[in-house]
Parts: C-alpha cells; structure tokens; sequence
C-alpha cells in the first residue's frame, strides 16, 4: 500500500492472473504518483481492479511483484516469507542432507522474494540484492534473519556492488551486515571446499550442481576425466573419489588455484589431479582424440540477454561439437546451461546439432536441472535456469 497507482493496459494483466512475478514497461498504461526506482507501487487492471503489490524499478521488468493481496512489505512480510523458505527447506531434505552445511536459504522467484539470494555457508549468509526496493530494506531482512536462524547465523556478508541495478545512484559496497567471518572451509557431501565469498564469483561457490556433481561420481569410475570450466573443482573433487585421472581447466588462473586446493583439502598428495589455467575451447583444440572418457561443460553463462541468444546458442553448439568430437568412443558427457534466457528446449537443440555435426551416435542418459534449494516457481518459468544432459557418445 504505496499511494502510488500503476495501471496495466487492457489484456496485460492476465500474466499477473496467472501469478507471473515480473511485469514489463510495456504492459503499463498509466502511473498515478512518480514512483523512484524502489519504490513500492500498487498495480491495477484496467477495470479498477487491485492485481498486485511490488517494487518499481525503470527498465524492461518495471515490476517485481512481491504479493498478489494488497498489503505491506514490512517485517512481518519478510518474516512470513523466508520462514516459508526455511519450512520448504526442511521438508525437502535440503537441511538434512548428509554432511552438508552448505545451501541456498532464499532463491529469489522460486521463494516468493524476487530481487534476493541467499546462499548459507556453515553459519555464514552470502546475500545477493537484485533490485532495489529489497536492497532498501536489508536490514529488515537481516533482523529476520537473525530471529529465525538465531545461532546457526554468525555473520552476514552482502555481496550486491554487482548485482543492484543502478549502482552509481546507490553506492552499494560489498561488506558485512551482521558479525564477521573469515571465509572457511563448507562440506557437501562430506567432502570439504574452501569458499571465499569475499573474493569469490558469485557468492563463492556453484552450489546448485551439488546433485549433478553427486551423479558424476556415479559415473567416473577407472575413468579419464576432464573437468572444463573447472572454477572450484566441485566436479573434479567428486571425481577424483574412484577416476584414473582428472584434469580441471579454467581460464582464471586463481580458478586452477582453488580448485588444486579443494583437490588436495580432500585427497591430500594424490596425483591424479592436475590443474591447467587455460581457454576450454583451445584446450579441446589441442586434445588428442579420445584422450578423454568423461567431459564436464559448465561454461558461464553465454547469454545474459535475449539479443544474444542466437550467439549464445552457437556458442553451445561450437563447445559440445568440440567435446563430442574428442571423446573417446562410449565415453560420456555432463553439458550444462546456466543461461536463463536459454530455454531448455534452446539448449537440447544446440547439443543435437552439435552432435549432428561430428555424425556420431549419441543417446541422453539423463535431463538434468537444479536442487531443491534453487526451487522453480511453477508460475515463473525463468526460474529454471539450470538446464544439463548427460550424453553417451558411440
Ligand atoms: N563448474 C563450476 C562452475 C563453473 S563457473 C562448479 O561446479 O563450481 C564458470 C567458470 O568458467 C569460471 O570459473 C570461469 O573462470 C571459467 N571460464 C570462463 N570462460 C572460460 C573459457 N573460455 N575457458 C575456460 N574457462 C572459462
């Protein structure tokens, strides 16, 4: 309850009838005030009708709906929201998995609070703020935070100067907001990774291939395993429990580095693992064909934006190519996609035009998404954004 009215023109709102969280510049008709970037705003139907309450923000997604009932987005709001995440958390199994201490709390859409991450570290929160009506109010959710957790929370790092729209206006820096905590070591599975949300991507670590990399191992038994854009090593650390060998490869230089440390965190002096900074895309160039029975491709996102779809999609198609290409025969392949703007459908049909390409014969094994603590929002597709197959290459 803002005072400030915007109205959607008619025929735009049945995306809000059907409880889609964003609503684009497009859709509006009029705004009645002059709502700032923040700002919370009332949104109506053509007809006079209250459709939604959210948060204002200039650009294509004016809106980010926060509740679907007139209401205010106060501390008893956050309160009743994140509690809803923790419960879903609980009843999943997300806090009761087997030697882990590492999850996502809060996955923006997917928990009803679009604009906020959450990653949860052994006792320390990583917040992400992606829109700045919510960034206004950290402090209302880092007092929930600290209500509901109370001492499983020992610190709150904000880790926003990247990812607030806007930033010049806002000044964001990357800091702590409650306590302080030198970037430890987190388990997952029972195997050890050292996080540095300071210094970090992201918020230090990809937690949500905590279930892919699970299935790797399954897979990488007396295997040759190459691991491409290794950044912590999560794959190669998961690998190396019964592969023959591993190699992880990435650009960043630093990147190698921990992903070398997390190898030797958990399989001290074992020289199976190496680590090698250097372009995947070069590297696969300069492999040897069937040097490898097992492939990993979790590349960065190649879209952020739909105008670069169409290079992004080619993107895939070059790097799967290369990979099918190389693998020894029967060998297998882990190809992900973390781009929200590529569908999954998009991404299917670049691997199958890779494959097309090399003429090899190649059968899916399994389709494979995100964990429980990165939910979808059934009524918001674009929260999946983890899309990966696993192929058999003949
Ligand atoms: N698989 C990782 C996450 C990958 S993040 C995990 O499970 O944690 C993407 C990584 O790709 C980053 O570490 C980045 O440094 C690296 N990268 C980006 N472009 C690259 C390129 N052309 N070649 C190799 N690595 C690259």
């Amino acid at each position: 309850m803002s005072g400030i009215k915007l109205v959607l023109k008619s025929g735009k709102d049945q995306s809000l009838m059907r409880y889609h969280p964003w609503i684009f510049s497009g859709a509006i008709k009029k705004i009645y005030g002059d709502p700032r970037e923040g700002d919370v705003v009332d949104v109506y139907d053509n007809k006079d009708n209250f459709l939604a309450t959210g948060y204002y923000q200039p650009g294509s997604i004016a809106v980010r709906v926060m509740d679907f009932e007139k209401r205010e987005l106060d501390k008893e709001f956050y309160h009743e929201r994140i509690s809803a995440a923790i419960e879903y958390r609980k009843k999943s199994g997300v806090l009761s998995m087997p030697g882990t201490n590492a999850y996502r709390l809060v996955h923006g859409e997917g928990d009803g609070l679009p604009g906020l991450i959450a990653d949860y570290y052994d006792g320390v929160l990583v917040l992400q703020f992606h829109s700045l009506g919510i960034y206004r109010e950290k402090d209302t959710v880092c007092s929930v935070l600290r209500s509901l957790l109370g001492t499983d929370l020992r610190a709150i790092y904000n880790k926003s100067e990247t990812t607030l729209p806007f930033k010049a206006d806002t000044g964001a820096e990357n800091g702590y907001l409650y306590g302080s905590a030198d970037p430890g070591i987190v388990s997952e599975y029972g195997y050890k990774f050292r996080i540095d949300w300071v210094n970090g991507q992201k918020t230090g670590f990809f937690i949500d291939q905590r279930e892919n990399r699970r299935l790797l191992q399954e897979y990488s038994e007396g295997k040759k395993v190459l691991n491409l854009f290794g950044y912590t090593g999560g794959f190669s650390v998961y690998a190396m429990k019964n592969a023959a060998r591993v190699d992880t490869v990435d650009i960043s230089e630093k990147a190698v580095r921990l992903a070398e440390e997390n190898v030797e965190l958990n399989f001290p002096g074992d020289r199976r693992h190496s680590g090698v900074t250097a372009d995947a895309f070069k590297y696969l160039d300069n492999t040897a064909a069937g040097e490898y029975d097992l492939v990993i491709l979790d590349p960065p996102a190649f879209a952020k934006h739909n105008n670069v779809l169409h290079n992004a999609l080619q993107g895939y198609k070059r790097l799967n190519m290369k990979a099918i290409q190389q693998l020894k025969p029967g060998g297998i392949i882990f190809t992900f996609s973390c781009s929200q703007v590529v569908s999954r459908d998009n991404f299917r049909k670049s691997v199958f035009a890779a494959a097309a390409n090399t003429g090899r014969k190649v059968r899916i094994l399994h389709q494979l998404s995100q964990p429980a603590d990165h939910p979808v929002n059934i009524y918001h597709p674009e929260s999946e954004y983890l899309k990966g197959l696993v192929i058999y290459v003949e």
